[in-house]
């Protein structure tokens, strides 16, 4: 790629997430030559575009040698900034006197990226055009449909990036490691040996500000939809041939084509509100008196769903995704329970609690949960945790992403069939939601969510 567009460059995410990552590549040698462009709807300066580059370029910039800071000097003093509204035709004309091959960024609210796609004039792309969309990829499975249909015309499906940043190198590819190239694992990775598996992403957070966004769109589609259910298909999925992209994403295209929610199954989706309260010494608003919030969208800061995996591997075991804003104990972690051992010699005394496998993310961590005799009598059962960091790559989730765009490497994307199924799983729970088949429960920000969840009882 010999440019980098980034359409919405005024915006939260481009100068907090997408811009930091750019720079560990740029400062790691490793986007030698690109153009930084920026278009946005705020009228700056190339000066105030250069300040925000500064801004988003400081923590790598601090920490490049000689050669990672002439890089990262070089990309920002050569950058400017287009004041333009890139739902006009203006863009398509922007576009045209880039150098390519560019790879344009779609770091914009949804319904503005769609009006954005439409303004590029599908048919005057150059050569070689990559497409970068953020999530969420549509509102439902068949809006992703449609999008995914007009991105099809215009660009063949290996150029599009549907981003995923919870989807990092480091993330991925531990999970793999671990499942396969460790053979104790595998034999016991199915129906026949685990209970279940959750998958959790609490977060101490609140809303920080994001009403606008989040407001229309909830825990259940701004988390499960997205992230967590490409972390359950990594975790369910059968051993590719290859990590390829074409076997990795059929593996996990093959897992969330199996999947689904049983909506008769009672407590098959949860949501819930929370209201004010404190977390460590910050103190937390009801979420319905944060600016810009509507208490009539209904909108859930905290949400469950349990989905069943189709096929021979997994038939019986339940996922049980969930994710929160506003919580007390912070949960980023896939846990593994293994079903109880079938006889325990007579004699221990205690418990056979089951055994558990924690893969934590951000930072990857990993632990075990055994159990062991006991200290002081040796026939008493006890347990004990065996724990090891995972390593990381050197660099962020988005420059992860963004290495696989510049590289024209789609592995870290997800794939539009994929990105559609995602919707599929959860369309049916969020009709039962507005159809009001499932209670809006509450919960006291600082707390473990509700208390009539078996999740926040830690069962
Ligand atoms: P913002 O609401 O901050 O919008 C991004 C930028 O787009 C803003 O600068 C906005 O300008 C600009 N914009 C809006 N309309 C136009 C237009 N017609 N022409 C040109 N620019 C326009 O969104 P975020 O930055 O928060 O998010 C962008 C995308 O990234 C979304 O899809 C989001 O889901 C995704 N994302 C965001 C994360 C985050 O933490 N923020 C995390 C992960 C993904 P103005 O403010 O003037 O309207």
């Amino acid at each position: 790629m010999k440019t980098l567009l980034v359409l919405g460059a005024s915006g939260d995410m481009a100068g907090r997430l997408l811009l930091p990552g750019l720079a560990r590549l740029i400062r790691l040698g490793r986007a030698d030559g690109l153009k930084l462009v920026g278009a946005g709807s705020d009228d700056w300066t190339n000066e105030h575009w250069h300040e925000r580059i500064d801004g988003s370029f400081a923590l790598a910039m601090e920490k490049a040698d000689d050669a990672g800071r002439a890089a990262l000097q070089q990309v920002r003093n050569d950058s400017s900034y287009h004041f333009l509204d890139v739902t006009k035709p203006g863009l398509a004309d922007l576009v045209a006197t880039l150098d390519g091959p560019v790879a344009i960024y779609f770091a914009l609210p949804p319904a503005v990226s769609q009006k954005a796609f439409n303004a590029l004039g599908a048919d005057s792309l150059p050569e070689g055009t990559r497409l970068v969309m953020e999530k969420p990829f549509g509102t439902d499975q068949a809006s992703a449909h449609l999008l995914n249909e007009k991105l099809a015309k215009v660009v063949p499906e290996q150029n599009i990036h549907r981003v995923d940043h919870f989807l990092g190198k480091a993330t991925v590819f531990n999970i793999l490691g671990l499942r396969f190239a460790n053979r104790i694992l595998e034999p016991v990775w199915s129906n026949l040996h685990i209970e279940k598996v959750e998958i959790f992403f609490d977060e101490a957070l609140a809303l920080e500000n994001r009403a606008r966004y989040y407001d229309h769109a909830g825990a259940l589609r701004d988390m499960i939809q997205s992230h967590l259910l490409q972390v359950m298909a990594l975790l369910a999925l059968n051993a590719p041939s290859t990590l390829h992209e074409r076997d990795l994403r059929d593996h996990i295209g093959s897992v969330l084509r199996a999947s689904s929610v049983d909506l008769d199954a009672p407590g098959s989706s949860r949501r819930a509100r929370y209201t004010a309260g404190r977390i460590g010494d910050r103190t937390v608003s009801d979420y319905t008196a944060e600016p810009g919030v509507d208490a009539g969208n209904n909108t859930e800061t905290l949400a469950e769903i349990t989905v069943s995996i189709n096929n021979e591997r997994w038939s019986g075991v339940p996922f049980i995704l969930r994710s929160g804003k506003a919580l007390g104990v912070t949960r980023k972690e896939a846990v593994v329970t293994f079903k109880p051992v079938s006889h325990l010699p007579t004699g221990f005394k205690g418990e056979d609690v089951p055994t558990k496998l924690r893969i934590g993310f951000g930072p990857d961590t990993l632990q075990l949960e055994i159990d062991v005799n006991g200290p002081g009598d040796i026939f008493s059962l006890d347990r004990t945790t065996l724990s090891t960091d995972l390593n990381a790559t050197d660099l962020l989730p988005y420059g992860e992403v963004l290495e696989g765009v510049l590289a024209g490497d789609p592995t870290l994307s997800v794939r539009g069939d994929t990105a559609e199924d995602c919707w599929r799983i959860v369309d049916p729970v969020l009709k039962s939601w507005s159809q009001g088949q499932v209670p809006l429960d509450e919960y006291t920000a600082g707390s473990a969510g509700p208390e009539a969840w078996p999740t926040s009882r830690g069962e």
